[in-house]
């Protein structure tokens, strides 16, 4: 059974490129006939306000998505207890490295803290040192990926002691069986990191479909950085579907006519056809 499922941060409102990975990641697996399930990612408790959490849930309902399984928040005593039990197996499996370095001073001076071999201190974050990387993977839509990650770390516990994204949406994916990642290709070189994460805690990986960005100019996505507008703030939710729709290439002739958001999903899901989505990302106004 194929599992799927969106993961949005609430630090703001849904904005137009959350709304792409979303329809993406929706109608691929409602076309499979399978579930998709709902996880919002609020680790980052100085960004992710239960407020922007509500208004998600509401942006999402009144798009008449509807998920399945249970909504899942990694904010949760269970969720931090989970995470903490791996992130001790990958201490113990001797995974992982104290790092002092500063986003500031990496992009100076490459890190060296794994080879000086740092004991804790409280201004350190731990790190994932990875057992092999292999730094290509398929992508069910763009093909062979072969990335370089030169200079790149992945965080696992920061130094605020917040647990670092790619550990918790490894151990939530694997947890609820995804069985295929849906997203933004913003997040296409975590990928060889997460499937180096999957293969030191000896799990299976799931398939990748990394979507193109919905540009708002040449060098800025629609993102919460970039002060993207709320989508719904601008549109209603049948024009955003609408206009995520014909983003991600879809033939919209039968949607047009449908009545209501749900009845629209539902047609899309039927015609959905990734072989028509663009692989590269483009520019898109409203
Ligand atoms: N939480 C991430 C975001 O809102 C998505 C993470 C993922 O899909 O793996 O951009």
């Amino acid at each position: 059974m194929y599992v799927g499922r969106f993961a949005p941060t609430p630090s703001g409102r849904l904005h137009l490129g959350s709304l792409v990975a979303l329809t993406g990641a929706y109608l691929r697996a409602k076309h499979a006939h399978g579930q998709c399930l709902l996880r919002i990612e609020d680790l980052d408790t100085p960004r992710c306000k239960p407020e922007y959490t509500a208004q998600m849930l509401r942006d999402l309902k009144a798009l008449g998505f509807s998920f399945d399984g249970e909504l899942k928040r990694q904010h949760t005593p269970a969720a931090l207890a989970r995470y903490a039990e791996i992130l001790h197996t990958l201490q113990e499996r001797g995974f992982t490295y104290y790092c002092t370095c500063t986003r500031a001073s990496r992009r100076t001076q490459p890190c060296t803290c794994q080879s000086r071999h740092l004991t804790y201190t409280p201004a350190a974050s731990l790190c994932f040192s990875a057992p092999s990387l292999d730094t290509a993977f398929d992508d069910e839509l763009l093909g062979r990926q072969e990335l370089d990650l030169a200079n790149r770390s992945c965080t696992l516990l920061r130094s605020d002691r917040v647990i670092a994204y790619n550990l918790a949406c490894v151990v939530d994916d694997h947890d609820s069986g995804v069985t295929e990642v849906v997203r933004g290709s913003d997040l296409l070189y975590e990928t060889p990191i997460q499937n180096a994460l999957y293969a030191a805690l000896g799990w299976q990986a799931p398939h990748y479909v990394h979507l193109p960005l919905a540009l708002k100019s040449p060098e800025h996505k629609y993102s919460k950085q970039n002060h993207a507008k709320a989508v719904l703030e601008e549109l209603s939710p049948r024009q955003a579907l609408l206009l995520s729709l014909r983003f991600l290439g879809q033939d919209l002739s039968a949607l047009e006519s449908a009545q209501s958001c749900p009845e629209l999903l539902i047609r899309a899901a039927q015609s959905f056809d990734i072989t028509r989505i663009p692989k590269c990302s483009g520019l898109i106004s409203y």
